[in-house]
């Protein structure tokens, strides 16, 4: 049994502004058995589909996988980027030679110029390479597809976490339901729905309300006898594209009937939630005040995600932390590029330092603030993950500095936005985490795989910045009409 695979991944948010072109792909494409080596052992997708591939003697035939580098600032793919990497995929897979199966993995949200559904039209190109051969799709739960994927695709395969720690997992579901299928004991059958909602991405936590309930449902229809996976993506709402939204996968085996069933079922429970995907969260001020109560009551740590800032310069909750004379706080990430390199040209660890920083990149960032302290780390720190996402996933950062304001009140300066989605973020700057009370996240979702097990409350908020809560802060032109809450029959 030969089996291929691939990849070409982006989550495109199309409200921030350069073009993304092949120059942030190119230096993280991986080609042949470079793929295979440097995703063994990672738990990420290919690693699901090696696992399975090679316990079950599969011959694996690796083409080309692909993703942009982090830390840049990036919008719509040209179609110049798309065409490269998707007709790689199509030249390798045709010049692979007699194959019996091809497993892509994706994401689902990836936004090109002139190329409306890009997973759907990757897999086209792959199956016009291939022939009837199946086709089995993965993509992060962050994906915007409708029908075209699933009639393309023989199956596809959708997270079931966010934070995303399944990543393997659904690696490991497709490449089993592949091998099932090529030995002829499974037939991949598919249904697709749109119920119809967009959300923003701190609402679509996993393990609470609403999604809990979806997934809930989910789990409990693959008990059912002939119900594979049943997947429910609740979309990518900063990416302003015709198929914006929450999207549903179910595979059954050789029963169509029943996937519509169980499809029409989930679209039905999801559109009955639509509501508690939106509902009202505090604001940068409101955030600060209520994380100074807990902490005054002894809850703490307490962490504040400020899921809106998709570039790291804004400066909404540096200024509220500053006015509302909060103590033992750190904010890990203003993306600064200037002053970092002001700071690395002009200063050293122990100097005391006075500058304006973030507020840069558009309205939505707020304005620069005037911070004045001591730099207490300079460097590009170096470390290894430590959090159950991507755990053990070694990180090279940029340039940043870590600034101790005084009553241990820190900020991080850096070249390129950075996180702290796990302690290694902030013990790499030689910061103990565990002497603070407020943790200012620039994250909506995936920084609670780690700090949910250290932080007493998670306080998510509705900030402004590219990647809003409240999406009427945002303008579409590509959402469909009948898109709740975005399009024009829901807006006032
Ligand atoms: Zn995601």
């Amino acid at each position: 049994m030969r089996i291929a695979i691939a990849g070409f991944s982006d989550e495109t948010c199309t409200f921030c502004k350069e073009p993304t072109t092949i120059e942030r792909f190119e230096p993280a494409t991986q080609r042949g058995n470079t793929i295979i080596e440097e995703n063994r052992g990672i738990p990420n997708y290919i690693n699901g589909f090696l696992k399975v591939l090679d316990a079950k003697g599969a011959e694996i035939v690796p083409i080309v996988n692909t993703r942009k580098t982090a830390g840049g600032f990036s919008s719509w793919l040209t179609t110049e980027c798309f065409d490269k990497y998707a007709n790689e995929i199509a030249q390798g897979l045709k010049s692979a030679g007699k194959l019996d199966g091809v497993l892509l993995s994706l994401h689902g949200a990836m936004a090109v110029t002139g190329v409306p559904k890009p997973e759907a039209e990757i897999v086209r190109r792959a199956r016009a390479a291939v022939g009837d051969i199946p086709i089995m799709v993965t993509l992060d739960l962050h994906a915007n597809e409708d029908h075209e994927l699933s009639e393309a695709a023989d199956a596809v395969f959708i997270l079931k976490t966010y934070p995303h720690v399944d990543s393997e997992e659904t690696g490991m579901i497709a490449a089993n339901c592949m091998v099932d299928t090529v030995q002829g004991s499974f037939v991949p059958t598919m249904a697709c729905r749109r119920p119809g909602i967009v959300s923003a991405s701190i609402y679509q936590a996993s393990a609470y309300h609403p999604m809990k309930e979806i997934y809930d449902r989910c789990r409990e229809w693959e008990k059912t006898s002939g119900v594979y996976c049943a997947s429910v993506a609740p979309g990518y709402a900063y990416a302003d594209v015709v198929d914006i939204g929450m999207s549903v996968f179910v595979v059954t085996n050789n029963d169509q009937e029943l996937a519509e069933k169980v499809a029409q079922d989930l679209n039905d429970l999801a559109w009955s939630l639509k509501e508690s995907f939106s509902e009202p969260l505090p604001d940068a001020k409101e955030a600060t005040q209520l994380a100074m109560k807990y902490v005054a009551e002894g809850t703490r740590p307490v962490v504040i995600a400020d899921g809106a800032d998709r570039i790291g310069d804004s400066t909404h909750m540096l200024k509220e932390l500053l006015a509302q004379k909060a103590t033992n706080w750190v904010i890990p990430c203003i993306t600064d590029p200037k002053a970092a390199k002001w700071l690395e040209d002009n200063s050293k660890a122990g100097d005391k330092v006075d500058l304006a920083i973030g507020g840069w990149y558009d309205e939505s960032s707020g304005t620069p603030a005037k911070i004045s302290g001591t730099v207490e780390y300079m460097g590009r720190p170096s470390y290894t993950l430590v959090g159950p996402m991507r755990k053990g996933a070694r990180v090279q950062e940029g340039f940043v500095a870590r600034i101790n304001l005084g009553n241990n009140r820190h900020v991080v300066v850096a070249q390129h936005m950075r996180g702290a989605n796990d302690s290694a973020g902030l013990t790499s700057l030689e910061l103990d985490y565990t002497t603070l009370d407020i943790i200012v996240l620039k994250d909506r979702v995936h920084h609670r795989a780690f700090w949910d097990s250290v932080a007493k409350v998670d306080i998510r908020t509705s900030v402004p910045g590219q990647g809003p809560a409240d999406l009427s802060d945002l303008h579409y032109d590509n959402a469909p009409d009948d898109a709740y809450p975005i399009g024009k029959h829901w807006r006032k």
